[in-house]
C-alpha cells in the first residue's frame, strides 16, 4: 500500500531543508511489531487474528496513539497513522511522541468476552513495550473506554496499579472528565475558528458529517449546540439527509439507548436515505469526514460542493485530492489540528493519573480549548505569513519541533 502521509511529510521536510539521513530518521518508525493472536470463539472454533503496534517517534515524550479494531488494518496502515500522531502531538505542543496499533478483527462480530480475551492478549504480547513512560494506548475506531479498562487490568498483572498506562479509560478507573467528547469538541471548536477566519456564519451553517461514531457524533452535538444545521450524517452502511437539519440530540439519545448503529427509525422518517458518496457531494457549507482514511480522493474530489472541509478523521483526504482542493480554493483544516482534541485530553488524563489527582470537567475543557487555540493561532500565522496551506503550515510546525528535539537529544 502506498503511504498516504508520505507526500505531505516529504514536502514539509523539503521546506525544512533536512539532510537525507535526518529525513530517513524522521520518516522511519522507531519500532514496529506484528504478531498472531489466537482466539477460541464462543462457538468453539479457533480463529487467528493479527496484532500490530508501530512506535514512530519518541523524541518529545512517550509514544502515544490509539488502538484500532478493524478487519482491514495492516502494518502500512499503522505506520502512517503512527507518523500522524508524532506530528500532531508536536503541533499542539504536548510532550508525547507518536504510535498506533490494533487488531485486524471486526469488533461487531465478536462478543464482549471474546474482545476482552483478545485485548488482554494483545497487551501480554506487547509486554515491556507499553508503559506510562514508554507507550500509552488510547481509543480509536472500534475501541472505547471498555477496552482501555481491560488494558489497564492486563498491564497491572505484572506492573501493579498504574492508570497512566492507558488513556480514554472509564471515569471510575481514572479516566478524565471530558475525554470521551474531547475529539468531537475539538473538531467543533476548530470549525468555529475556521469559519470566523473564512467569513462563514456558524449559526445556520449547513454541515454534512461522514461517520457517526465517537468523533462524528460528538462533533455533530457541539456544532448543533452552536446553532449549525447538521443536514447529513452517515455510518459504514448508509447516510441520512434532511434539508432543514437533523434532530442530532434525539438521534444520539436513541442510538445510545439501543447501543446499535444508526437506522432510519432512529433518525427521522422524513429523512432521505443516501449513500456515503452522495453525502460527500452534498451542497453544504462544511463537510466533516469523521470515519476512515482516503474518503476524499482523485475520483470524487471534483464532485465536492462544500465551502470548507474539516478533517475529523485521520488522513481522510489523499495527497492528489488535496492538491485539487487547493486549486479549487476549498480550504481544508488538517487532521493534525482538527482532531487533536482527543490526544490533548489524553495528555491531561495522563497528567492527572501521574499526580493521583483529578480535575473538574470545566478545567479540562478550558485547558483543551486553550491548547488547541494556541496551535490554531500558530498555524494560521504561519500559513498567512508564508502563503502556504493550513496543512503545509501544520506539517512544517510539527516536523520542525520534532527535528529540534532529535538534534537536542543527540543520536
Ligand atoms: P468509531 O468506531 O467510534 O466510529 C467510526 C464511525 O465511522 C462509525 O459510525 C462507523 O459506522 C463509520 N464508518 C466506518 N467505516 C466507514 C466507511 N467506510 N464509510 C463511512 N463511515 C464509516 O471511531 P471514532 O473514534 O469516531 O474515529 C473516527 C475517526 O476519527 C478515525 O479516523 C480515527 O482515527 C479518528 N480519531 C479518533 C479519535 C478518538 O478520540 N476516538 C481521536 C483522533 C482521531
Amino acid at each position: 500500500m502506498e503511504s498516504a502521509i508520505s507526500p505531505f511529510l516529504h514536502q514539509a521536510l523539503d521546506r525544512l531543508g533536512v539532510s537525507d539521513e535526518m529525513r530517513h530518521l524522521m520518516i522511519t518508525p522507531y519500532r514496529e511489531v506484528k504478531f498472531g493472536l489466537p482466539l477460541v470463539c464462543h462457538e468453539g472454533g479457533l480463529k487467528l487474528y493479527t496484532g500490530f503496534r508501530v512506535q514512530h517517534n519518541h523524541s518529545r515524550g512517550p509514544f502515544k496513539g490509539g488502538l484500532r479494531f478493524h478487519p482491514d488494518v495492516d502494518l502500512a496502515h499503522f505506520r502512517d497513522l503512527a507518523s500522524v500522531m508524532t506530528w500532531k502531538c508536536a503541533l499542539v505542543d504536548i510532550p508525547f511522541g507518536g504510535a498506533k496499533g490494533g487488531i485486524n478483527c471486526n469488533p461487531h462480530e465478536l462478543n464482549s468476552s471474546e474482545l476482552e480475551v483478545l485485548t488482554k492478549r494483545f497487551v501480554d504480547r506487547l509486554d515491556e513495550m507499553l508503559g506510562p513512560d514508554r507507550d500509552i494506548p488510547a481509543p480509536d475506531m472500534g475501541t472505547s473506554p471498555r477496552e482501555m479498562a481491560w488494558i489497564m487490568e492486563a498491564h497491572s498483572k505484572d506492573h501493579g496499579y498504574e492508570p497512566g498506562i492507558v488513556t480514554g479509560k472509564p471515569i471510575q478507573l481514572g479516566g478524565s472528565p471530558g475525554r470521551l467528547a474531547a475529539t468531537g469538541r475539538g473538531v467543533a471548536l476548530v470549525t468555529c475558528w475556521a469559519c470566523e477566519n473564512l467569513g462563514i456564519e456558524v449559526q445556520g451553517a449547513r454541515i454534512a458529517i461522514q461517520g457517526f461514531g465517537n468523533v462524528g457524533s460528538h462533533a455533530a452535538k457541539f456544532l448543533h449546540d452552536f446553532g449549525a444545521k447538521v443536514v447529513a450524517i452517515s455510518n459504514r452502511q448508509s447516510g441520512f439527509y434532511q434539508g432543514h437539519g437533523l434532530d442530532i440530540p434525539g438521534i444520539i439519545k436513541s442510538r445510545n439507548e439501543s447501543d446499535d448503529d444508526l437506522t432510519l427509525q432512529q433518525i427521522d422518517f422524513s429523512a432521505e436515505e443516501i449513500s456515503n458518496e452522495e453525502l460527500l457531494a452534498l451542497d453544504v457549507d462544511i463537510l466533516i469526514p469523521a470515519a476512515v482514511e482516503a474518503t476524499i480522493h482523485q475520483d470524487n474530489v471534483d464532485q465536492l460542493r462544500t465551502r470548507l472541509i474539516v478533517e475529523a478523521a485521520n488522513l481522510p483526504v489523499t495527497a492528489e485530492a488535496d492538491a485539487t482542493l487547493q486549486e479549487r480554493g476549498i480550504p481544508v483544516i488538517p487532521d493534525l489540528l482538527a482532531n487533536a482534541g482527543g490526544v490533548t485530553v489524553s495528555y491531561l488524563e495522563w497528567v492527572q493519573n501521574r499526580q493521583r489527582y483529578s480535575w473538574k470537567e470545566s478545567e479540562v475543557n478550558n485547558k483543551l480549548e486553550s491548547t488547541l487555540h494556541n496551535a490554531w493561532k500558530q498555524l494560521t500565522e504561519s500559513a498567512e505569513s508564508t502563503g502556504s496551506s493550513r496543512r503545509e503550515a501544520a506539517y512544517t510546525i510539527g516536523t520542525r519541533r520534532v527535528k529540534e528535539a532529535i538534534e537536542l537529544r543527540g543520536f
